[in-house]
């Protein structure tokens, strides 16, 4: 098999309403991607996800440095070929960010096209491990600009619907407010229902050191990104000092940063993104090294599920995925929640092929 032609897109869908973290707000996700054809006509579908912004730095990379190395290669050579886009032209300006994002979406591709090949869901070509299903949180409820009101009606209405936990944003700019915010989701939602609080990376140690702890009384399942994710000796210190475990990932680059996070403690959930670590190829990698120190693998799902469902059913240290539903509706086998579990996908691939109608809606290049 010969890849014999690479296209990129961009496609921004719509979020309605818009929503905040503690430090973005989103109007549209962004998806900026590429699909790969080759001789046999099987085409694969990647992408990375944004939030809008950045998207046509993404598939400049992609157009101008990626595709040159792909034209005329066979595809199951993967991860040949991710080493020759990691180390080629683009290692000099490039280890994280846009370029990694870039391979993402050429990685995953990749592997889509190997598992349609074979017939199989993605899942189970990488060898399936959760035949019964996902068990889904869900994080669509909690966003940091909804009122006290509508917070409490979301995540009443996500545990209702049969959703395993609920995740909401804090980083207020007074902590007190987000303490009062936290109290009373957890008196609405009851003792029993998973509940993780995510600071986007709002706070500083002093704050996550005191409002880590005092906000331990609700019985956090986790606190995710505290602090920024390049200081791995920071979240260490709250490791040791706080009872709630630490979770992040969805910033995290590579798995030598994951190696010093795991074997340092100072990551107790760990939520590796396949968008952030350019792909498939690398994701593996790392949940193999987190299986090693048995911490549990939950990925942030910036590619919204569709692409982690089959990692995580892939996966026996992988246990629950975030759900998060603005983009489903574009693709042809949506990533669907039934009382609080993916249903897993059973067409070919890796759940990234779009209905063609939607390249024409919502591209901007
Ligand atoms: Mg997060």
């Amino acid at each position: 098999m010969i890849i014999t032609k690479v296209e990129t897109f961009v496609l921004h869908v719509p979020i309605t309403p818009p929503i905040t973290d503690a430090i973005n707000v989103a109007t549209h996700w962004g998806l900026s991607g590429v699909r790969i054809f080759t001789d046999e006509g099987i085409t694969g579908c990647g992408y990375t996800g944004t939030c809008a912004h950045g998207d046509d730095m993404i598939v400049d990379t992609i157009d101008r440095y990626y595709a040159p190395e792909l034209i005329g290669k066979d595809p199951f050579m993967v991860k040949e070929l991710w080493d020759a886009m990691r180390f080629g032209k683009m290692h000099w300006i490039g280890r994280a960010g846009v370029t990694h994002m870039a391979l993402a979406a050429v990685d995953i591709a990749l592997w889509d096209i190997m598992a349609k090949t074979a017939n199989k869901p993605l899942w189970q070509y990488l060898g399936g491990h959760k035949s019964k299903g996902i068990k889904a949180y869900n994080t669509n409820g909690g966003w940091l600009n909804w009122s006290k009101d509508r917070l409490l009606k979301d995540v009443t209405e996500i545990v209702e619907q049969g959703f395993a936990g609920v995740k909401i944003k804090v980083g207020k700019p007074d902590p007190r407010e987000d303490y009062d915010r936290v109290k009373a989701v957890r008196q609405a939602i009851g003792d029993d229902v998973i509940f993780m609080i995510d600071v986007n990376q709002q706070w500083n140690i002093n704050t996550a050191m005191t409002w880590g702890k005092r906000l331990e009384e609700f019985n956090l399942f986790w606190l995710e990104e505290p602090l920024n994710p390049d200081d791995i000796m920071g979240h260490k210190k709250l490791a040791d000092a706080l009872n709630v475990p630490i979770a992040l990932g969805e910033h995290v680059y590579s798995k030598y940063a994951f190696r010093d996070y795991i074997h340092n403690g100072a990551l107790e959930y760990c939520q590796v993104d396949v968008t952030r670590v350019a792909g498939v190829t690398e994701w593996l990698q790392v949940a193999g090294l987190a299986a090693a120190y048995d911490v549990p693998v939950c990925p942030h799902v910036g590619d919204m599920g569709q692409i982690h469902q089959h990692l995580v059913a892939a996966t026996p240290g992988a246990f629950m995925l975030e759900y998060i539903p603005w983009i489903r509706h574009i693709f042809e086998e949506p990533a669907t929640v039934k009382n609080g579990f993916y249903v897993l996908p059973q067409m070919p691939g890796a759940s990234t092929d779009i209905i063609p109608r939607y390249f024409d809606e919502y591209r901007v290049r």
